[in-house]
Parts: C-alpha cells; structure tokens; sequence
C-alpha cells in the first residue's frame, strides 16, 4: 500500500469521536473527521468535512470528498451520536424525538455504511491484501434499560444489530465489522447528568469506580482498526469500566 492507510471518522469534532481521530492519527492514519460543523482544530493533520449524518444526501459528499482527498478507505468509524434533547419517561416519548435520534444514531449509520462499503469492496477487489475494517460506537445502551430515554436505548440496540448483519455480509470480503460499546463517558453528552451520575458512580454502579474517558474508548477502537481482532467480526468490545458484569 503506498501512503498511510486512512480512517473516516464521524462526529469528530467533540468527546469520543474527536479521541478517536487524535488516536487513530498518532497511531500513523490519515484522517478525514466529519462533523456538522467545520472541525477547526484536533492538534493533529485531518482533513475536515461538514456533513450531517441524518441527511443521505450528505453521505455522497462524505465519500466522494474523502476520496478525492485520499483515493481509499481503510477504517469508517460509525461515532457521531446525539442524546434526546430532553430525557422524558417512556410513556411520554414523543414521535419527533424518536425520529430524529433514530435518524442519526441508527439511520444515519446504516445508510454511510452502505456507501462506504461498497467503496470498500472496490478497494479489496483492486488489492487483495488490503484489510479495510468499520466500526461502530453504540453504547452500553444496547442491551440496558433507561425508561427515561427509550428512543436512545432503541437507537444503539438498532445499531448494535446493523454491526452484526454488517459483519456477517462483508465478511466474504474480509471487511470485519466491530461494535464498541462504551458505558459512562465523561463528555458533553453526559455534562447534563454528571450529578447523579458522580452519585452513582460513588456508590459503586461501576466495578472500577471512575468515569470512563474519551481516550479509554479511543485506545480500543485503535486496536480494532490495527488488527489486533482480525479473526474475530462481529465482535462486541465493552468500555465500560466492568458494567457487562451481573453483580449480585
Ligand atoms: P458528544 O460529545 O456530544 O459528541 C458527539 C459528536 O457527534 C459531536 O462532535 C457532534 O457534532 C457529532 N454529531 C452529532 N450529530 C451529528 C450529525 N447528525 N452529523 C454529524 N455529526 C454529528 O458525544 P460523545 O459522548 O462523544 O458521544 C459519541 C458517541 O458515543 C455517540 O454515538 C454516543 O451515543 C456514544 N456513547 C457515548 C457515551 C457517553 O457516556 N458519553 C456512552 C455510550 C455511547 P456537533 O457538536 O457539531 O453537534
């Protein structure tokens, strides 16, 4: 392969995502971050893309601006994710949260993946060595559930099975497809509920008792992306501090 392989990443400009693109960059990727505003700044080399993941109209100019910049991809990481603007109990969920949360979360996803997989395919079809993989940020979300967020909860449990369908077609392709699922991250998503997230975190929620960081997430999507789990699509990895364990 001549040049740096390179890894597209969504919602990069904030959190998780923007961890993501520093990592993926100091671990030798080019980037492309994609953001609904221009990304100014990341303190490392990245080409910017404004787009907005819930418009499919956005995603033919993601790919084709990524390409014209770098001729391939290698890594998509599916990162950009919003939270319901208002958290209200399940018997109040309204239509239009639903909606727009499904529309980026899930929606928003799937239809980015299509695209670039079929990119991908193209990529593997003119060099057989090469090992593009994608990359999903669901959440802990996926299988827990928060009665005051149902159409959050159903938008990472629609992900979590998009990666799985994913991983299962391209694997033909040796495209492998990983879901990370991160639980409680310190970002601006969770700024509105540190309090009783610090509450619970105090009375021992979380096996290893600390808030989990953007970075934490970062250094497993690296490895993902390096191939350290080749032999393994379709894998689920938990950031969350040991919150996959049932405690009694
Ligand atoms: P964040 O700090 O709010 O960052 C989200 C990023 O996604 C922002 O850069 C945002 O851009 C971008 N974005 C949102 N909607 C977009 C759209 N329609 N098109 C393009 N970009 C969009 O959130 P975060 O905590 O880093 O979350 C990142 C991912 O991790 C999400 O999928 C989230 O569900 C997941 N996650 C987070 C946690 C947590 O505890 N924080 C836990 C589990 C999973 P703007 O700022 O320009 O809107």
């Amino acid at each position: 392969m001549k040049g740096k392989p390179v890894a597209l990443v969504t919602g990069a400009g904030f959190g998780i995502g923007r961890s993501i693109a520093i990592e993926l960059a100091q671990s030798g990727y080019d980037i492309a971050a994609v953001d609904i505003e221009r990304i100014e700044e990341l303190g490392v080399d990245f080409f910017p893309i404004q787009a907005d993941i819930s418009l499919l109209e956005d995603h033919k100019k993601i790919i084709e601006l990524t390409l014209s910049k770098f001729e391939r991809i290698d890594v998509l990481v599916n990162n950009a994710g919003i939270a319901p603007d208002k958290r209200l109990d399940i018997l109040e969920t309204t239509p239009d949260s639903y909606d727009r949360v499904l529309s980026v979360n899930s929606r928003g996803a799937f239809f980015l993946t299509q695209r670039a997989a079929r990119k991908m395919i193209d990529l593997v079809h003119k060099d057989p060595n090469c090992r593009p993989c994608i990359i999903f940020i669901s959440s802990i979300s996926a299988d827990v559930s928060s009665p005051s967020r149902a159409e959050y909860c159903i938008s990472k449990a629609a992900l979590s099975q998009i990666s799985r369908i994913f991983a299962d077609r391209l694997s033909e392709f040796n495209i492998n497809v990983y879901e990370v699922r991160p639980g409680i991250i310190q970002t601006r998503m969770t700024a509105a509920v540190k309090d009783k997230y610090d509450r619970q975190i105090a009375e021992g929620l979380i096996p290893q008792k600390r808030w989990g960081q953007p970075e934490d997430v970062a250094r497993a999507v690296v490895s993902l992306a390096k191939g350290s789990f080749s032999y393994s699509t379709g894998m689920v990895v938990e950031v969350s501090g040991g919150m996959n364990i049932r405690r009694l």
